[in-house]
């Protein structure tokens, strides 16, 4: 099958084993440099046109030096991931901070590094003017509520905590244009995982929409609509692309029919895309070291959710390749777990495979994104390493793995 396709082979993956024991997340550099060019050729008509890499996908230096040097900025959602930007030689306005129930810190750290600031609520700009000052440029996060559906991950915006309201956002440009803000954003994130083209062009309408009524009413001029992120991947092996060439072609038309025609172009575009840059770049390589059969036949392999959360946190698909196995019958059906004391520490659930053997080496696809980021110390377990595959095919340790040492880091045992 073509997703059983990996960027390397069995006996090279052996060999990264041999110096970086299992489990780890890998990283193929030369594809996440392909996607984030093609993202930015789809969108080439789009005079500074950027892709703010939502930081919280993918959380290392490394890999946001790469995105840096394919002309991308970082969308930051907590002090730690301001400060990796930063170290990642990332600065000023490239950096964005979307957070919500932001406290004073983040703002002032934001507002020193001269990060475009984002802001989640009316309330906001007198708890930033107090705590931190106000900048020049602002940037607002619009929450549509009932005249946008949202969809299955996100769930529905009426029920989602972030944003302003249609009202309060109008209210909140007057409010911060009278208190001396020069230079402003309009930011939404509706969706998550999102294949459909026409939900992600319908939001740009929106925005585009909006940017002429802010002119229209408060005679501020937009500078960016930042379509959030979203942009979806294909988990499973039928799912299709999704069609970025389609998505940038809506956009483009209404951005000619709705901004060019109102006269308010140059109107910039930029997006913070987490997932479809790294999302299908990432593996996490576990072997298997039990076989049991009860009432269903388990695979226990020497990961577990603390490395991938998705499956047990949204019963989200993973496709599993046996490596060596690739092209071998699917013949048995297992449930792929890990270790945890939970019972949806589960990475495939009656998933067809070649028969595995303990020692087995499995692969499991499309954790670049929301992957080791969303890993955990419940039950004791220990994050694991990450690995950068150059273009070069040598191999990176960009995050060694924890250790129990690690783990008893916040523990002081004097006083026990
Ligand atoms: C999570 C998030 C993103 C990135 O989402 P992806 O699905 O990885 O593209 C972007 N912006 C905000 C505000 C987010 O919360």
């Amino acid at each position: 099958m073509k997703k059983d396709l990996l960027p390397f082979t069995r006996s090279e993956i052996e060999k990264i084993i041999k110096n970086y024991p299992t489990p780890f997340h890998i990283y193929n550099e030369k594809k996440i440099r392909e996607t984030a060019k093609k993202l930015y050729k789809s969108f080439s008509w789009a005079t500074g046109f950027k892709n703010y890499y939502a930081v919280k996908a993918l959380p290392n230096p490394y890999i946001l030096k790469i995105l840096k040097e394919e002309g991308m900025g970082t969308d930051c959602s907590s002090l730690p991931e301001l400060t990796l930007s930063e170290k990642a030689g990332i600065k000023g306005e490239n950096i964005m901070l979307t957070s919500n129930d932001t406290p004073a810190k983040e703002f002032q750290c934001a507002l020193k590094m001269g990060a475009i600031i984002n802001l989640d609520d009316i309330t906001h700009i007198e708890f930033l003017e107090k705590n931190a000052g106000l900048p020049q440029f602002l940037c607002f996060r619009y929450n549509p509520g009932p005249l946008r559906e949202g969809n299955c991950i996100i769930g529905s915006p009426k029920e989602a905590k972030y944003g302003l309201t249609k009202k309060q956002l109008f209210t909140a440009y007057r409010i911060a244009k009278k208190k001396g803000v020069r230079r402003f954003g309009l930011h939404t994130m509706l969706v998550s995982n999102e294949m459909d083209p026409g939900a992600l062009i319908s939001t740009a309408e929106m925005l585009f929409d909006l940017v002429v009524e802010i002119y229209k009413k408060i005679g501020i001029r937009i500078e960016f609509v930042d379509l959030g992120g979203g942009y979806g991947i294909p988990y499973r092996p039928d799912q299709a692309h999704l069609n970025l060439d389609c998505v940038s072609a809506g956009i483009k038309k209404a951005y000619e029919t709705k901004i060019i025609k109102n006269k308010l172009a140059p109107l910039r575009i930029v997006m913070e895309c987490g997932r479809l840059i790294t999302g299908p770049s990432g593996y996490l390589v576990t072997t298997a070291i039990h076989e049991k059969n009860i009432y269903k036949n388990y695979i226990g392999v020497d990961a577990c959710m603390a490395d991938l959360m998705r499956p047990a946190l949204y019963g989200a698909y993973h496709h599993v390749t046996v490596l060596g196995k690739e092209f071998a019958p699917k013949t048995h059906k297992y449930d792929v777990v890990g270790s945890l004391c939970e019972n949806n520490d589960k990475f495939a659930i009656d998933r067809k495979l070649p028969k595995i053997q303990p020692g087995d080496t499995l692969v499991i696809h499309d954790t670049g994104a929301h992957g080791h980021a969303m890993g955990f110390n419940y039950n004791g377990k220990l994050r694991s390493a990450e690995l950068l595959l150059r273009p070069d095919k040598t191999v990176s340790l960009i995050r060694r793995a924890e250790t129990t040492q690690d783990y008893f880091a916040t523990l002081d045992f004097f006083n026990l």
